[in-house]
């Protein structure tokens, strides 16, 4: 199995051994079984955060291919590690149900969610998650995180903190089997908490607007820079974000310009706009597919034309050639600034 087959910037070699896990207990058996034989493990969600060599993965990769949405007593959601996310965004607007509706549109699984807390216009996983059952490689059981145990941050919890994927930890000490949410029975309206989108909506940053009007302008807003998988345009092949926002000491904003975003971010820290920093370096949008710079990787790759953040596959590129632009950004924001960016997804067996 080539692992280009099952990630959303569509690279990656082969791997070793390919598992496809069609319910819990089957993912526990595998994971198991490779933690048991010492092989390298690879917990595959929907491929949409992984940034996989093109020499491919040589131990296990166990796909989680388990789909579920259980509402439990206590206004519990449960949703299995394997259920397509948006799918499930999707069903909490069609019963009613508020919290979720911002992150509409985000790819992949919903066990992978709590990796790094998913986020996006105002809103992130930790607002409504409660708890998640993982089975714990180190432990060897099945074990219930609260929110609080999962040590949430800006695209980081407790889980991510245990992956450590250039020394061969391409899957964490928890791999989680189910989330839950606890949502708020809202009935036909949401509170909107990011400017574009309230704007986007004609309501004030705060307001309420119809939840099915914000999960529709949300995928609208996405779509408009790419951000929603779409078979027929390169620019959503992508692990879409490639770089976090730095968070920075208060001093590195005072040598930006006046107009750099910068977000509060706790104890003399700031938080900066990676896409700001990254334009402003004179990367635009498409950058590498034009004449000078296609030699960096040959025109098969490059910054999206919609969205400098995400680095894309134009059709033909290898990973390498997602990790030479992915370089050359990285290389020239700290040359022209003093900040160093850092990846969003996992890279497996590669570096940047
Ligand atoms: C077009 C596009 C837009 C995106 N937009 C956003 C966005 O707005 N906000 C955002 O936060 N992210 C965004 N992402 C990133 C990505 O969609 C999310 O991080 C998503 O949650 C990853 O899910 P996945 O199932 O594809 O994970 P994978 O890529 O399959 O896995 C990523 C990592 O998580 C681990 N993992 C996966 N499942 C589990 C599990 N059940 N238990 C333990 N570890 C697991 C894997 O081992 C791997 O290390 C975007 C990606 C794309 C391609």
């Amino acid at each position: 199995m080539r692992l280009a087959e099952h990630t959303t910037s569509r690279v990656g070699g082969p791997a070793g051994h390919w598992v496809t896990a069609a319910s819990e207990e089957a993912a526990v058996e595998a994971v198991r079984r490779a933690d048991d034989a010492g092989t390298p493990l690879l917990v595959l969600g929907g491929g949409s955060n992984a940034l996989v060599a093109d020499a491919g993965f040589p131990g296990t990769v166990v796909h989680l291919a388990f789909a579920g949405i259980e509402q439990r007593s206590g206004g519990i959601l449960r949703l299995a590690a394997g259920q397509d996310w948006d799918e499930a965004v999707a069903w909490t607007v069609e019963h009613g149900l508020s919290g979720l509706e911002a992150l509409s549109g985000i790819p992949g699984s919903a066990g992978a969610t709590p990796v790094q807390n998913v986020g996006a216009y105002g809103a992130d996983v930790s607002q409504c998650l409660v708890a998640v059952r993982a089975w714990d490689r180190r432990a060897g059981a099945v074990v219930e995180l609260s929110a609080a145990e999962l040590g949430f941050g800006y695209r980081d919890s407790v889980i991510k903190r245990t992956l450590a994927p250039a020394e061969g930890a391409a899957t964490p000490r928890w791999v989680v089997l189910s989330v839950d949410f606890r949502l708020r029975e809202a009935g036909e309206v949401a509170p909107v908490r990011y400017a574009q989108l309230a704007r986007a909506l004609g309501v004030a940053e705060g307001e309420h607007a119809p939840l099915r009007a914000v999960r529709e302008q949300v995928l609208a807003l996405r779509a408009g820079k790419g951000m929603v998988l779409d078979a027929a345009d390169p620019d959503t092949w992508s692990t879409g974000s490639f770089f976090t926002n730095p968070i920075v000491p208060e001093a590195v904003r005072s040598r930006l310009p006046e107009g750099a975003p910068a977000f509060g971010a706790g104890e003399g820290h700031v938080k900066l706009s990676a896409a700001w920093l990254i334009e402003h370096a004179g990367f635009g949008r498409g950058f590498g597919l034009g004449a000078g710079e296609a030699h960096l990787a040959g025109g098969r790759a490059s910054l999206s034309t919609k969205h400098t953040l995400a680095v894309t596959n134009r059709g033909s590129a290898t990973a390498e050639d997602l990790l030479a632009i992915a370089r050359t950004v990285r290389d020239g924001v700290e040359e022209a600034w003093g900040v160093r960016l850092h990846p969003e997804p996992v890279l497996v067996g590669c570096t940047l």
